[in-house]
């Protein structure tokens, strides 16, 4: 890895925000190296955006210490906005403007002379595949082209460390892939990503590292493999075609508890579920005892926990995040 890409494009700690008597984060420590894809996931009201608001200098923290990009969050917004890009549910594509026309006038906020903005506007439609709709109203566009416009207009101001909310709600899965390769190219080039989405498979194929936030603190973090390592839940199906086979292999799994686990029932009543790491050597023990005995199976497949398991398992009540509490 280069150097610079290590050093820490966010370095929060100790943060806090309440209003009134909610708290809503209560004391958390976020460090994300430059040139990586970082995502804070958390139920509903869990406070991601309320995060974000901070991180992006909107609002206030009560308490913590935050740099962006090197710069003191309190001391210094005025160089923390200048580095940053938001983007996200508050789109700011105008619609009865044509793509070009945002480009530019998002352009001429950022002060680029004539010459930097024809280059900049020109190069972004081609990078995001909208020269063609350049000169179109984006009321015609369809949801992924906004998407992408409105990512674009980001870029304008060459951002260093970009805070996207939820890039992809919405959007089609060819569309969604097209955002996400442009993430991916944009990391590539050093830009930083700071990712809140309801979409745990984006988190999953996106992030190099994942935050988990409930009530009011970071319960685990991690790369996606590091949070699914920390809970059960990974086994091998199986299903059988009669109940003579079940009980059959019931019988097998069940003399072989220590090699396999304990073989439980699933809501499928010809289905068991046996404990594993998914690991072609499991598969091939459980296969192996099951052929020895001459059991038949019918269907077999391998299940290991995806990042819902994780969510699931380590946040609470989602609708607990809405309650009022009390420090
Ligand atoms: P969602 O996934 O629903 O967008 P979130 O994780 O982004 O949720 P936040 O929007 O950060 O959650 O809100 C966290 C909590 O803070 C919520 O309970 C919300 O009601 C509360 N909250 C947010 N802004 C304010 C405000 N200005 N005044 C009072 N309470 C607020």
């Amino acid at each position: 890895m280069h150097s610079t890409q290590r050093r820490p494009a966010i370095a929060a700690t100790g943060l806090r925000k309440a209003y009134g008597d909610h708290v809503v984060l209560d004391g958390i420590d976020l460090h994300v190296p430059a040139g990586t894809v970082f995502s804070l996931l958390g139920a509903n009201g869990a406070g991601k955006t309320t995060t974000v608001k901070i991180l992006s200098t909107l609002i206030s923290p009560d308490a913590g210490d935050v740099r962006v990009a090197g710069h003191d969050l309190t001391r210094d917004p005025d160089a923390v906005r200048a580095t940053i890009g938001v983007t996200g549910q508050f789109s700011a594509v105008d619609n009865l403007l044509t793509g070009a026309e945002n480009l530019r006038l998002m352009a001429d906020l950022h002060h680029l002379g004539r010459a930097d903005r024809r280059r900049r506007v020109a190069g972004l439609l081609d990078q995001f595949d909208l020269t063609e709709a350049a000169g179109k109203p984006v009321s015609t566009y369809s949801g992924g082209m906004r998407r992408r416009l409105d990512l674009a207009m980001t870029l304008v101001g060459d951002p260093r460390v970009i805070f996207l909310d939820e890039p992809t709600t919405g959007l089609d899965p060819r569309s969604r892939h097209t955002m996400w390769q442009i993430i991916r190219d944009l990391v590539a080039d050093g830009v930083t990503i700071f990712l809140t989405t309801q979409y745990l498979a984006e988190a999953d194929e996106l992030a190099d590292r994942i935050a988990l936030l409930d009530h009011g603190r970071v319960v685990a973090e991690g790369t996606a493999e590091d949070l699914k390592r920390r809970i059960p839940g990974g086994h091998i199906r199986l299903r059988f075609a009669d109940q003579r086979r079940l009980d059959a292999a019931t019988r097998v799994l069940g003399e072989t508890p220590a090699a396999l686990g304990q073989a439980t029932r699933d809501h499928d009543p010809l289905a068991l579920r046996v404990p594993s790491d998914g690991s072609l050597q499991a598969l091939k023990t459980l296969i192996g005892r099951l052929d020895a005995q001459a059991v038949e199976v019918d269907e077999l497949s391998v299940h290991t926990p995806d990042l819902d398991d994780v969510f699931l398992a380590l946040t609470g009540d989602p609708t607990d995040n809405d309650k009022v509490t009390t420090r």
